[in-house]
């Protein structure tokens, strides 16, 4: 791994979120640490654990030129060549 940023921000942010609860008063396998937008990749390369989202939101117009009643969402993943934390390149593959 070319650097450990992401995963020392998961230690950090669950340590910071455990000492909000009392020893004892939570079942600790149960606790699950995720990223919004998480990816998972098979490719055996260095990634982001994660893509930035990217919301574009319009309305449409009927066919009589009417606004729509309603936005349509478009959601787009952006994938990160560089560690936004750090700024290191990620490798395109193990070797
Ligand atoms: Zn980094």
């Amino acid at each position: 791994m070319a650097c450990k940023c992401f995963k020392d921000l998961e230690e950090k942010a669950t340590e910071q979120v455990l000492e909000g609860y009392k020893e004892g008063s939570y079942v600790e396998d149960s606790v699950e640490v995720n990223w919004q937008g998480g990816v998972f990749w098979l490719d055996g390369a260095e990634h982001a654990p994660m893509n930035l989202k990217i919301n574009i939101k319009l309305r449409q117009l009927k066919k009589n030129k009417e606004p729509r009643t309603r936005d349509t969402n478009n959601e787009l993943a952006v994938y990160m060549t560089y560690c936004p934390l750090c700024g290191v390149k990620f490798k395109e593959d193990e070797e």
